[in-house]
């Protein structure tokens, strides 16, 4: 082999074979450090936003900053105007109309901001031997051994009986109480451990503690609940019966924090998907001459399906843009047709500890930058919007224009397991749409775990997208 050959071969694979490296290995320092200081503030987005309502709130605060104004139906939008709609203060769509508005279609990015938790149930409050506990039920996919014997928070809103309506934020702060599920101790552990971690712990093993001393008097029984319930009464005016109107989240009482010695991580419970939802409403906040409108959606309920009247099967994405058309006098179904999505939402990190569950030929990796997600679903390509050629055709091309470090990935190995995501929905509208979003190490546990880099690659993405 001569020196020739071999540099022959070299200048081939470079053009025609993909490169794979680590990422940061071809990013600049100011990259880097553009990609660092991004994530700090995303870091103060993710401890502020840990529920659905809570990422509203704080994407409002963000939106009104930056001088968006609350959506009014009957009013008329010209270009360059900033807008946001909320769904029952669980969901947010933000827009900047373009020089075009709808006309030849909207450019959506959409991102959830539900997380897999436990909720309490509508009558949660029980004393057990002299121990006061709420029963849960949880929401979303979660691993049941990965929620006992770590503090938990509660977060939420109660309705009381006249109607109003109490926000509860407990836990969280290091001098307020934090709540938990007890597990059993390994000494008396033989059997639990005996059985497939599926089964370890059920639904209804999942109670969370909440008191042990009782209200002092002597003649009445269930003193401890008693005592709890006095002192929610105190604190937040609430009764036994105003739980069956309340929306109660326990969340890992922690906030967010660098990973490694290098800081180039972030751990934190609901990344997935507020590590794409923040990027996408930066990238609309950050919006400016827009020739589509454009908008970024924030929706509730991906976790279970997507369901629900703040889930994005539900109608109001289409209701909204239906507005935004008719504002511009055109047809609802013809701007659909002609409008493209990215639906953002994380996708699988190879994760080397486990490699038989993954394919590494089609994983995304950490520090790889924003992944495409061709398809989600499971075996056989089922329950996915499978986006085409064409579409994928012009995100790479768009991704490779503005040097964004991208990667493509499929969760998984085939036959393994699968998962969703919103973008069959909006699919469903005649909408161009393909999943592109952050890779996530341990994903929907309470600490899952992305790269700054890949952050701010997604955000990047967006951007390039949505301009
Ligand atoms: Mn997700
Ligand atoms: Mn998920």
């Amino acid at each position: 082999m001569n020196y020739e050959e071999k540099s022959q071969a070299k200048l081939l694979k470079e053009q025609l074979l993909i490169k794979y490296e680590n990422g940061a290995l071809s990013r600049s320092n100011e990259e880097l450090q553009a990609a660092d200081s991004f994530c700090e503030n995303y870091k103060a987005f993710l401890d502020k936003a840990k529920t659905e309502r809570e990422a509203v709130k704080t994407a409002i605060e963000l939106l009104k900053q930056a001088g968006f104004s609350e959506y009014n139906a009957n009013k008329k939008y010209n270009p360059g105007d900033k807008v946001y709609s909320v769904n029952r203060g669980k969901a947010l769509m933000a827009a900047v109309i373009g020089k075009s508005g709808t006309k030849n279609g909207v450019k959506i990015a959409i991102a959830h901001i539900d997380s897999p938790r436990l909720d309490l149930k509508p009558n949660p409050l029980y004393e057990a031997s002299n121990l006061g506990l709420f029963k849960t039920h949880y929401y979303g996919g979660i691993k049941k051994y990965q929620w006992v014997a770590t503090p938990l928070a509660i977060h939420g809103v109660v309705i009381r009986k006249d109607g109003s309506a109490v926000e509860v934020h407990l836990g969280e702060n290091p001098n307020e109480p934090a709540f938990c599920v007890t597990d059993l101790l390994p000494h008396l552990a033989q059997e639990q451990l005996s059985k497939p971690a599926n089964k370890t712990f059920t639904g209804e093993d999942l109670n969370v503690l909440v008191g042990s001393r009782p209200f002092k008097d002597d003649k009445e029984s269930e003193l401890v609940k008693l005592n709890v319930i006095k002192l929610l009464n105190d604190k937040y005016g609430i009764i036994e019966a105003d739980f069956v109107s309340a929306e109660l989240e326990l969340v890992p009482a922690y906030p967010s924090r660098d990973v490694g010695f290098d800081k180039s991580m972030i751990g934190g419970y609901g990344q997935d998907d507020r590590v794409c939802a923040y990027p996408a409403l930066m990238a609309a906040i950050n919006a400016k001459d827009t020739e589509h409108t454009v908008i970024t959606v924030l929706a509730d309920k991906e976790e279970i399906g997507s369901e629900g009247n703040t889930g994005s099967r539900g109608e109001f994405v289409r209701y909204f843009i239906s507005d935004l058309a008719k504002n511009d006098g055109e047809n609802i179904n013809h701007v659909l047709t002609k409008s493209e999505c990215l639906s953002a939402d994380v996708n699988a990190a190879y994760d080397p500890t486990y490699a038989s569950a993954y394919e590494a030929l089609n994983s995304s990796y950490i520090n790889g930058g924003v992944v495409i997600t061709k398809y989600t679903g499971h075996g056989g390509k089922y329950d996915t919007s499978d986006a085409t050629a064409e579409f994928m055709g012009k995100i790479r091309n768009m991704l490779d224009k503005e040097n964004i470090l991208w990667q493509t990935g499929e969760l998984g190995k085939v036959d393994i397991g699968g998962g969703g995501t919103i973008a069959k929905y909006i699919a469903k509208l005649n909408v161009d749409v393909v999943d592109v979003g952050v890779a996530v190490l341990s994903m929907h546990s309470p600490f899952e775990v992305v790269s700054k880099l890949d952050v701010h690659m997604a955000y990047r993405a967006f951007c390039a997208f949505l301009k």
